[in-house]
């Protein structure tokens, strides 16, 4: 007999008792430390998806370790009938750390997008009157899951069958400065954008984009909300991605890299926007609980250094120069690589389109994790830390799982 902890489960396992919304790997990883991970036979990998860009500092960082380990042993969990110490040095580290004067914390990036774009109702419907209502966003974006920031993501695919909708939505292509202008009207409340897109396929956003959308907010009075919940705490190479592009939001929000892991999400405002969610407003159990911000707070610190980040970029440099020999040779598999910082994709191209989960696949049997943003692009987003050794490790992995794509295509 097995008690409930120990009884034998397996990839199987999930098929019987999971919802199926989620098609994970065959194997089913156990241990992990660092860029190292093992699944349930011992096999060893090398981990370049950091869980979607979240374990920036690795997995089972000792800093973020023994920050969490002493912070359970003192205080999980109160409510929000009480405020917390950790909660208080984490809004204001990431205060000090970026444009906004004030933080609300939850506990996932639609979370977070949620309360921006509420808030962003509210403040125009108090400053400006309810007909300001209208949410402006890109094809192609992901925004979270709820019906709420779902729908405002442009991915019509995640929204099928989960009508009616909410109204007053727009969608436009991303980087396309004569559509912003076109939709971005008086009646726009906000226009929320991914200064890099992620899940849409890792397409970075053009600063004369982003700088023409800030102009059109501040024509309109909209507010300009960016969806950092994927390009921030470092991933880029800056500490948010803005502070690189140059273009300052009024709202911000973060989650993934924040909690190394641990749920945590954060919106990131001014005094001025802030006011308008005032007592009672809006709310959520968990958010702000000192266990998450103990360990937000020692992410923050640990990241938001300028020799860290500059080893992000370099690490970048060279990771960018490897994958583009690799592209150069072959030319028929892969695009033009892209991307900033750690948050890379490789496109595929010609007769390998839509065949980047079988790269994925490849890959994965040879030792190395990767991730796909649809089905044309490879996404690589290893943790922050990852070191010039396994970066050539990962390459010589890639490269072999490509040839024998190649070579089972040919056949
Ligand atoms: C992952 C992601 C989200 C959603 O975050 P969750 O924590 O899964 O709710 C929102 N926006 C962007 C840009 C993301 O990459």
């Amino acid at each position: 007999m097995h008690d409930l902890t120990t009884r034998p489960v397996t990839r199987q396992t999930f098929d019987e008792v999971i919802v199926p919304t989620y098609a994970p790997a065959a194997m089913v990883p156990v241990r992990a430390q660092g860029l190292d991970l093992w699944d349930q036979s011992g096999k060893h990998y090398l981990d370049f998806t950091s869980g979607i860009a979240v374990s920036s500092l690795g997995h089972c960082h000792p800093g973020v370790v023994d920050a969490a380990t002493k912070q359970m042993n003192t205080l999980w969990h109160l409510g929000n009938g009480y405020t917390n110490e950790p909660v208080l040095r984490l809004a204001s580290a990431l205060v000090e750390a970026t444009f906004a004067d004030r933080a609300f914390f939850c506990n996932s990036g639609a979370e977070a997008n949620e309360a921006a774009l509420k808030l962003a109702r509210k403040y125009a419907h108090e400053k400006f009157g309810p007909h300001k209502s209208r949410i402006v966003s890109c094809l192609s974006s992901f925004h979270g899951r709820t019906l709420f920031t779902v729908s405002v993501g442009g991915q019509p695919k995640y929204t099928e069958g989960f009508e009616p909708l909410p109204p007053s939505l727009d969608h436009i292509p991303y980087n396309d400065i004569a559509a912003a202008k076109a939709a971005i009207k008086d009646d726009v409340c906000a226009v929320i954008v991914e200064p890099i897109q992620g899940e849409g396929g890792v397409v970075p956003g053009d600063v004369a984009y982003l700088q023409a959308l800030r102009e059109l907010c501040n024509q309109t009075g909209a507010l300009l909300i960016f969806d950092e919940v994927q390009s921030g705490v470092g991933r880029t190479g800056h500490f948010y991605c803005y502070q690189g592009k140059g273009v300052t939001p009024d709202i911000l929000t973060s989650a993934k890299a924040l909690g190394n892991g641990f749920p945590i999400g954060a919106m990131l405002t001014t005094n001025e926007i802030a006011k308008h969610l005032g007592v009672g407003s809006h709310g959520t159990t968990y958010g702000g609980n000192p266990l998450a911000t103990t360990v937000a707070l020692k992410v923050v610190e640990t990241i938001n250094q300028p020799a860290f980040l500059a080893r992000v970029r370099e690490a970048s440099a060279k990771l960018f120069t490897q994958l583009a020999a690799l592209a150069g040779e072959y030319p028929q598999v892969f695009g033009q690589v892209r991307g900033e910082g750690l948050l890379i994709g490789l496109p595929m191209a010609g007769d390998f389109k839509g065949k980047a989960k079988d790269l994925q696949k490849a890959a994965e049997a040879e030792g190395l994790m990767v991730l796909i943003a649809g089905p044309d692009v490879l996404r690589l987003a290893p943790a922050l830390i990852v070191s010039d050794a396994q970066i050539d490790a990962a390459m010589a992995m890639l490269r072999t799982a490509t040839a024998k794509l190649v070579a089972a295509q040919a056949k």
